[in-house]
């Protein structure tokens, strides 16, 4: 039964010829719808998909076009307040300062350390000078060679006096 006004089959009359089908045709009728739904929905997702990176290219190419305009207009205008101020325009001097304080530190680092490696001799049997009579030295003026019992005095030794 046609429906005269939509051109369509009415769902009853759909019922009705589905039921004769036999059940092959019924089940391949089914896997047909599903397989066009699926597909339908594949479709649908990847429109959606496409319309949502085209939106979002669009509005982050306006974003980018946005900060250029206002970019060039507040270089401009800045161009326009030294020449009218005639001040002098600073210099970016960022890069200029980080260089300078970094190298020294890294310059320092191995004249320090080779004063404090730096070992001491006895001058009698010429054996280094052990930390604990270093030590002792500095602290008491006076320490006595390990190996030999050499006295040595503060002032006498040390280097940097
Ligand atoms: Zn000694």
């Amino acid at each position: 039964m046609v429906d005269y006004y939509t051109g369509w089959l009415s769902w009853e009359a759909f019922i009705e010829w589905f039921w004769t089908l036999p059940l092959a045709g019924q089940i391949f009728f089914v896997i047909g719808v599903i397989t066009v739904l699926v597909l339908i929905g594949i479709g649908v997702y990847y429109l959606i998909k496409g319309v949502v990176y085209l939106v979002y290219y669009i509005l982050k190419g306006v974003y980018y076009l946005l900060r250029a305009i206002l970019f060039g207009i507040y270089k401009f205008f800045e161009e326009l307040y030294y020449l009218i101020s005639s001040k002098e325009k600073p210099v970016k001097q960022k890069n200029v300062e980080v260089a300078p304080t970094v190298k020294p530190a890294i310059q320092y680092a191995p004249v320090q350390r080779s004063m404090d490696i730096k070992v001491r001799y006895c001058s009698e049997c010429g054996n280094p000078l052990t930390d604990s009579m270093s030590q002792q030295l500095s602290e008491k003026g006076v320490a006595f060679c390990s190996h030999c019992g050499k006295g040595f005095k503060a002032g006498f030794l040390e280097m940097e006096s």
